[in-house]
């Protein structure tokens, strides 16, 4: 016998089942456009990827990379999380970073940040979220950073968005700081770029935080890429004999 909480599930599951297979649906009416468009788009994108770009971005679902930016599969390589931050301990952004510098070889990274972002907002409130509250941790360091000047904007909207502004810079210098950035600017030619997207009018805003060389961060967060090389020669060579009882305690 069926009980009204067990129609009202069944209700309730059917009405998710549906909003999923819309998904599906989508995809289906996405694919069959793109073949009409272009018989072998699939084919030709099946083949490899290349892009230029490496997104940092907000998982915020309004800030998709290639819509915004009117760019199509294969263009963006992307990383997303909560606030898009740059953790130096974040294994799973690192490992990102060196695959699309080592061996995608991008020639942009570029971290976009939005105006109203959540975790922004949540990062300047004293609100006990959970175990987001840690990740979000960084953000209240910048706000510490910058204090005085946040402090000074009245409007708190205003004062928030600057906040997302400011976290966006720290990203980037962030990112300079990764001995991964650093390789590669041993290397070639590889540019960091800061930006923020409007939710409010869809346009992005470049904060001109260019940084192409490790020259542009402090010198204690400057890697010397040659040192490691040149320490492993000198240990090898300086390597002593052994000889004698050393030789004979090795040998037990
Ligand atoms: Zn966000």
């Amino acid at each position: 016998m069926i009980t009204l909480l067990m129609f009202n599930h069944l209700i309730k599951t059917k009405k998710m089942d549906k909003s999923y297979q819309s998904l599906i649906k989508g995809n289906q009416i996405y694919a069959e456009t793109k073949l009409l468009q272009d018989p072998d788009y699939f084919k030709n994108l099946s083949v490899g990827q290349k892009p230029d770009y490496l997104w940092i971005g907000c998982s915020d679902s309004r800030v998709p990379a290639n819509e915004i930016t009117n760019t199509s599969s294969g263009e963006i390589f992307v990383h997303r999380n909560i606030a898009n931050l740059v953790i130096h301990t974040d294994t799973n952004l690192l490992s990102v970073l060196e695959y699309a510098v080592k061996y995608i070889k991008v020639k942009h990274i570029i971290v976009c940040g939005h105006y109203g972002c959540g975790g922004i907002i949540a990062a300047m409130s004293n609100t006990h979220y959970g175990f987001v509250d840690n990740w979000l941790r960084s953000i209240k360091d910048t706000y510490h950073d910058n204090e005085n000047e946040l402090i000074a904007v009245a409007d708190s909207v205003a004062r928030a968005n600057r906040l997302c502004e400011l976290s966006v810079i720290e990203q980037v210098r962030n990112l300079a700081k990764t001995n991964i950035v650093q390789e590669a600017w041993a290397e070639r030619d590889l540019h960091l770029h800061g930006w923020v997207y409007g939710l409010s009018d869809g346009l992005i805003k470049d904060l001109a935080v260019i940084h192409n060389q490790k020259e542009d961060i402090n010198n204690i967060y400057r890697f010397d890429m040659m040192k490691p090389l040149l320490q492993t020669a000198i240990a090898n060579s300086a390597q002593p004999e052994l000889s004698g009882s050393a030789a004979e305690d090795k040998n037990h």
